[in-house]
């Protein structure tokens, strides 16, 4: 969620600033301010192809651009008024568009729908705004104009899209979006054009452009495929720790067979299962994944007796967790047809029967896990060898059967860990 609440605290602070005159900056800065934002999230996108922020950035800044450029001082009135009601209807139009798009980067088929899409709006905003239609206008409109209930609709409508698909799929991206939003509604409503209006889009584009930073920590700190933390977040957390703690060293059994007997997609769905237990791990631990069905849990403050039930309870969770997955039923595959199959294909000799018994049956999956823990007792003994430690135990209890946790104090080891100050 804190991908979520940091553009919003960031807004509201802008917000705050602004509106207590802490914050007073004249309009040179604020414009400068919004190229700056503009033009830096605009690098970072091609840098990081984030092509749905580029266009998102790109939306905006033709927005203020066609506010400004029409308005010509007079904000509730005239063309000005016709670019800031389009601005309001296509701006959450566009923002919703790109959060439904897939990322694919700067390829022809992504960047093509998005790059026409803003020509044509660009080209209607023109027309609209072009001086005859804006003398219609200028009967309409009165000098400071609250904003249309076309306007608030498309963004409460738009908002809560966005707030879904956020709440869905968590990418920093959808919030961003969201707030970047909020950030150029305000500018809307201040006028669209002007010191304070202007600030609420610099605010808008540094949302955006935050986005994208926000969405390379998270690649960098988070396992795509699982969601937990990644090895580099381990090494980081690894760096905070003080004695005692203690690490489990966590690795699935006979995953190999698993991937080559279900496939490497089902094989992907196992490890996010297993992840999703060692995710709920009780007794204040955190689980990293380490890398291929490689996971480690650390427990800051605890030795070894006081996590053991914790991860006795995960052992069972795993060993109990089952995927149910569709696909060709291998067992019978490797049996070979059955009697009742091969009546059926002398019957029919058709295409269909040969589908039919080729059909997909529910199958069940379940695997376990063997664990390694070991506790760092003195100050001086370093992570490295607290984990060298947990994953020697974890060999003994791969070779001890599997499906099991060994602790670094066993008998045969004990003299020599202890004078390592590790349990
Ligand atoms: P053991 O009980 O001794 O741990 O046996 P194992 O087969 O689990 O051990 P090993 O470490 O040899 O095999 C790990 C396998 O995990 C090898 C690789 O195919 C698979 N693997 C690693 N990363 C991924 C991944 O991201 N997805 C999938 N599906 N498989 C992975
Ligand atoms: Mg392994
Ligand atoms: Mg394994």
């Amino acid at each position: 969620m804190k991908s979520l609440i940091t553009p919003g605290i960031c807004l509201a602070a802008i917000a705050l600033l602004l509106h207590t005159g802490l914050l007073a900056p004249n309009i040179t800065l604020v414009t400068s301010a919004f190229g700056a934002a503009t033009v830096a999230g605009l690098l970072l996108a091609w840098r990081f192809h984030s092509s749905r922020i580029f266009f998102a950035l790109l939306s905006l800044f033709l927005a203020q651009q066609a506010i400004a450029y029409f308005s010509k001082g007079h904000v509730g009135t005239g063309p000005g008024s016709t670019a800031l009601a389009a601005a309001g209807l296509l701006l959450p139009l566009n923002f919703v568009l790109l959060s439904f798009q897939q990322e694919k980067g700067f390829t022809v088929s992504s960047i093509a729908p998005p790059s026409l899409l803003l020509f044509f709006q660009s080209v209607i905003v023109a027309v609209l705004c072009r001086p005859d239609a804006a003398q219609r206008a200028l009967h309409h409109a009165s000098a400071r104009a609250p904003l249309p209930f076309a306007t608030l609709l498309a963004f409460a409508a738009a908002a809560v899209v966005l707030l879904i698909r956020y709440l869905l799929f968590h990418k920093p991206v959808e919030g961003g979006l969201l707030w970047a939003l909020a950030a150029s509604l305000l500018s809307l409503y201040f006028g669209g054009v002007g010191r304070i209006p202007t600030a609420y889009f610099a605010a808008s584009a540094f949302i955006l452009a935050g986005a994208i930073v926000e969405t390379s920590y998270l690649l960098a700190y988070h396992d795509e495929l699982t969601t937990l933390p990644s090895r580099r977040a381990f090494h980081d957390a690894l760096l905070r720790l003080e004695s005692p703690y203690s690490i489990a060293m966590v690795d699935i059994d006979h995953f190999k067979r698993c991937n080559d007997t279900y496939g490497h997609d089902t094989g992907d769905q196992v490890l996010r299962m297993v992840a999703a237990r060692l995710a709920r791990v009780t007794g204040g631990g955190q689980a990293y994944r380490c890398g291929g069905e490689e996971f480690a849990i650390v427990f800051p403050g605890k030795i070894t007796s006081d996590v053991m039930q914790h991860l006795e309870k995960l052992r069972g969770a795993i060993e109990a967790s089952t995927l149910t997955v569709r696909g060709p039923d291998r067992r019978q595959e490797m049996r070979g047809p059955d009697r009742r199959t091969q009546r059926a294909r002398r019957r029919t000799q058709g295409q269909a029967i040969r589908q039919l018994a080729r059909a997909t049956s529910p199958t069940e999956i379940s695997v376990t896990a063997s664990m390694g823990v070991a506790t760092s007792m003195r100050e001086d003994s370093s992570a490295e060898e607290v984990i060298q430690a947990a994953d020697k135990a974890l060999y003994r209890a791969k070779a001890g059967g599997r499906n099991r946790i060994e602790t670094a104090a066993s008998p045969r080891r004990r003299t020599r860990s202890k004078a390592a100050g590790i349990a």
